[in-house]
């Protein structure tokens, strides 16, 4: 049976996150039954940007601190690594700026743990993969003993959640991660590839700060909701069906959480899932905002129009438009886009809707708010059909 403990925690601080995380822990065993003595371990968090922790982008740094202390105390040699998203260059540079922009700097230096600023990375054959057979993986992380994640809760316009599951992308260097973006267009294939890719490295422990998370068009431009969790877990895909559960989503509705459960690694029936500590429906956050792109996947089998919106998602989705007012040129939608969509011509970015796949990988790169969402005209008159629909009312 899955496990995952659920502590209440209403504000960061390092001592308030330590107590928490070893709470959370405790309530699974303590962190001895996940790693012994001497072992090397990856605490590997979420820094999408290199951003101030205070946005809610980024793992918060008590809460990492909180887990490298008592990895610490558990006798284990720890090192941070990550590779941050999709349209940043995986340098020592780049990774030097965000350790110091987010505050994980100052947590190594406290208590004596490695950065990473090895760029290297490896092929690793993944022969039991669904839907990949070989992913590149950032090197650190194919040379510890144990990985222990440690994820931010967040929503995303195109997983709908970032949590666990999504939180090991971060192991695919820099640029890599664009094309798989670009390969897995729809939802369900590409949490089918993340499954595959925490099957592979099977992180050992999983930790989620869950204290501010962000509602909204995450994981980027959305905004920093309190939610006042600590969540942790063995299981990659359990601890994302509670938090699902959290902030109102359904977590068949999250294709991550939908990959785990088709593979068999999530109990039949979700309410199965062992949760320690708090109830969650005690701590569920109401009217957390989901992301404008979010659509249950019971509404969509509910009913004709819904079945039709299936076959015309392209024109039904919301698509990107750049605000090139707030545009700084920067690059880096440009070098995210997976299908060579997003382009510079003539000083300014410029989006081909032919040849874009709605994965909003540019939106989520874009540090200057300078991209929008919107819908077709078309899309526009399906969105009120179906909202016409939910209310009862005769569509037209
Ligand atoms: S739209 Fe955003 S990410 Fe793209 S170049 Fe402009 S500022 Fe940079
Ligand atoms: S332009 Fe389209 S395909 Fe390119 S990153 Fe943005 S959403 Fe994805």
């Amino acid at each position: 049976m899955s496990s995952v403990s659920l502590v209440r925690c209403d504000g960061y601080g390092r001592d308030v996150c330590y107590r928490a995380v070893n709470e959370a822990v405790g309530h699974l065993g303590g962190m001895e039954r996940f790693v012994s003595p001497g072992m090397r371990v990856l605490v590997k968090p979420n820094i999408l940007h290199a951003s101030e922790p205070e946005k809610a982008v980024v793992t918060h740094p008590d809460m990492v601190h909180a887990v490298c202390r008592l990895l610490k105390e558990a006798g284990c040699q720890v090192i941070i690594a990550e590779s941050p998203g999709a349209g940043s260059l995986y340098s020592s540079n780049g990774l030097r700026k965000a350790y110091e922009t987010v505050g994980y700097a100052e947590v190594a230096e406290d208590l004596g743990v490695e950065l990473n600023y090895d760029v290297e990375y490896e092929e690793v054959p993944n022969p039991h993969g669904t839907k990949i057979k070989r992913f590149l993986i950032i090197k650190p992380a194919m040379h510890v003993d144990a990985i222990v994640s440690v994820s931010k809760l967040k929503t995303h316009l195109f997983t709908y959640l970032t949590g666990g599951t999504k939180n090991l992308f971060g192991l695919i260097p820099g640029l890599e991660k664009a094309t798989f973006h670009g390969r897995l267009p729809e939802p369900d294939d590409f949490g089918t590839m993340l499954v595959d890719l925490n099957e592979l490295v099977k992180p050992r422990l999983q930790i989620m700060d869950a204290i501010v998370g962000m509602e909204g068009d995450g994981p980027y431009s959305g905004a920093p909701r309190v939610i006042g969790a600590v969540l942790a877990s063995p299981s990659y895909a359990a601890i994302d069906v509670v938090a699902a559960r959290l902030i109102g989503m359904h977590p068949q509705d999250v294709c991550t959480i939908k990959a785990a459960w088709n593979r068999g690694t999530l109990e039949k029936d979700l309410d199965e899932i062992e949760v320690l500590g708090e109830r969650w429906e005690d701590m569920v956050v109401d009217d957390f905002k989901r992301p404008s792109t979010y659509a249950s996947g019971k509404k969509k089998r509910s009913g004709a129009i819904e079945r039709n919106l299936v076959k015309m998602v392209r024109v039904y989705a919301l698509r990107p438009a750049v605000m090139h007012s707030r545009c700084s040129l920067c690059g880096r939608c440009v070098r995210s886009c997976p299908t060579g969509a997003a382009r510079e011509s003539r000083g300014k970015v410029r989006l081909s809707h032919k040849k874009c796949i709605r994965c909003y990988t540019c939106h989520e790169m874009c540090t200057s708010s300078a991209i929008s969402l919107e819908r077709s005209l078309g899309g526009k008159a399906l969105a009120l059909a179906v909202e016409r629909k939910n209310r009862g009312e005769k569509t037209p």
